[in-house]
């Protein structure tokens, strides 16, 4: 197995002198090294394909006794040095101090065809930032990362990828719903890969610690590696790289709403620096289209990381890592003008977003309100968003075809269609029609265009829930369908339509389908 490994964080970045793997605050350094933790019986469950080939790897590797060791903690790649990233970041709005890497190990960086990749072992035992808890990971939770950031790349959503999944063989005690009933669940390894793992907290514990030096150091290597294109680090190349930062989250919390993806915990230390969507916890797939719905039963009283709050959280969060760069821009006004910014394209982007949904290709200044009255509309009963948007674009003015009988299937209480909904719903189709009629693209051309911006396959909450069962039986069967399934989420796949269905009712209020916790 031939990796071409080219270091770069722990070789240009400070690192944490202490070597002992103790949990303690640590200062001036940007990373600690550390030695994943050896497991009792590893088994691989899943690779991804698409990644093992940009990593410079075949199916042969893949099979190997060193794949398996290297990439659940066991072995420690020639050369290498893994190590564990230092980061802050504010939780639910109040800073938190140091985070880190509590249970992530970076294990190397590679090269391959012009990219380069860092790899990361998540549940590979304790590191100086894993605080209280134990530095591993369960399966349900490592099913659902793992299948879930390669769903979100092939739904063309910036993203971490994953290159494995593994079982320990070890078992974790988790006590998921944090009522005192703790059980043995059992662990399991992702290798999850991306650019970089730098995310906003990176920045801020800093500043935080009044260490301008290794801001200065960190935010340098950043732009020289990642945003290159910038130039020489000066005042002026600070204030572009937040601007790139802001461009790129705000890019990435577009797709999350096209999609109906609710992260559940956009802490500031899960925001990629990158604009990457990160940290796979209690995430969840709308599926009655809800602006107030999450996932996350920590966030159930406040409801602060909503669906309909995701592009405001991401202007909350950039104001933090607008305050961690500060000192180095001194620029306030320019910052506020760039917050000011985000604000301003978040509104219009978004619209351009929801036109391309509704399959509209020119502007035209009533686009608004039909979208926010659409908006109202699908949550005066509970209506499942992927159906909806999928099947609105068999709707046409010409095949005389009843907009409400187009998309019924998307309805969860059909029977609550009548009355003023049904009036409502139906003058929102009269003002579509009229809307079209403006288009000039032809019907099937509509449609084509319409089916590559709404998904006909996401994964479900409930679809994950189901991989999970299974998985913990055993049976890795599903893991591997949905994974097959979610390469192609805008095609038409007949054989795959079960998939193409409403939530079951079985899972409306089921542990791991519409609830989730952190504990993970
Ligand atoms: P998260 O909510 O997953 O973003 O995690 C917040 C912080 O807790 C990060 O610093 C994580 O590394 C840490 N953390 C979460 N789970 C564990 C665990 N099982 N062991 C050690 N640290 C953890
Ligand atoms: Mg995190």
């Amino acid at each position: 197995m031939q990796l071409n490994i080219k270091d770069r964080f722990n070789t240009e970045l400070p690192a944490d002198s202490i070597l002992e793997n103790s949990r303690r605050q640590v200062k001036e350094a940007c990373f600690s090294y550390v030695t994943p933790k050896q497991t009792k019986k590893p088994e691989l469950l899943h690779v991804s394909p698409e990644m093992l080939h940009s990593l410079g790897l075949t199916e042969e590797d893949a099979k190997s006794k060193d794949f398996l060791n290297i990439f659940t903690g066991n072995t420690v790649l020639p050369n290498t040095k893994p190590y564990a990233m230092c980061y802050g970041g504010h939780q639910f709005g109040n800073w938190a101090g140091q985070l880190g890497d509590g249970r992530a190990i970076n294990l190397a960086e590679i090269e391959h065809e012009n990219k380069h990749w860092a790899i990361q072992l998540k549940g590979a035992g304790e590191t100086p930032y894993s605080r209280t808890a134990d530095g591993l990971a369960v399966l349900r939770s490592s099913v659902r990362e793992y299948l879930c950031s390669e769903a979100m790349y092939h739904l063309g959503v910036p993203t971490t990828r994953a290159l494995s999944l593994a079982l320990s063989g070890d078992n974790v005690l988790r006590d998921v719903l944090y009522n005192g009933n703790s059980a043995y669940e059992k662990g399991a390894i992702v290798c999850r890969v991306a650019p970089s793992f730098l995310r906003f907290g990176s920045f801020q514990i800093f500043p935080a610690r009044e260490d301008k030096e290794t801001l200065k150091t960190l935010v340098d290597y950043t732009i020289k590696h990642h945003f290159t294109y910038l130039g020489m680090p000066s005042k002026s190349t600070y204030l572009q790289f937040f601007e790139a930062v802001s461009a790129r989250t705000l890019d990435m919390i577009i797709h999350w709403q096209r999609v109906g993806f609710v992260h559940g915990v956009m802490n500031t230390d899960n925001l990629s620096i990158l604009g990457q969507t990160i940290d796979y916890g209690p995430y969840g797939w709308l599926e009655g289209y809800d602006h107030d719905w999450t996932p996350n039963t920590t966030d159930s009283q406040f409801k602060r990381y909503r669906f309909g709050a995701q592009l405001d959280i991401g202007h909350w969060n950039l104001y933090q890592l607008a305050n961690a760069l500060y000192p180095l821009i001194e620029d306030a006004e320019g910052l506020q003008n760039s917050l000011k910014a985000y604000s301003e394209k978040a509104k219009t982007q978004y619209i351009e977003m929801m036109r391309t949904k509704l399959g509209l290709l020119t502007e035209d200044s009533s686009d608004a309100k039909l979208i926010f009255s659409l908006e109202d509309l699908l949550q005066l009963t509970e209506t499942d968003m992927t159906i909806f948007f999928r099947s609105l674009s068999a709707f046409s003015a010409e095949n005389s075809l009843d907009g409400l009988e187009t998309v019924k299937d998307a309805f969860y209480m059909p029977n609550e269609l009548s009355g003023t909904i049904r009036k409502q719903w139906n003058a929102w189709f009269e003002s579509y029609t009229e809307r079209l009629k403006k288009e000039t693209l032809s019907f099937q051309d509509r449609k084509e265009k319409m089916n590559t911006v709404n998904p006909k396959y996401v994964l479900r909450n409930y679809m994950a829930q189901l991989a999970i069962d299974d998985a913990d039986k055993g049976d890795y069967k599903l893991i591997d369908d949905l994974f097959q399934l979610l390469k192609k989420p805008y095609d038409e796949q007949p054989e795959n339509e079960k998939w193409f269905a409403k939530r079951p009712d079985w899972a409306r209020h089921k542990v791991g389908c519409s609830m989730l916790s952190c504990s993970s």
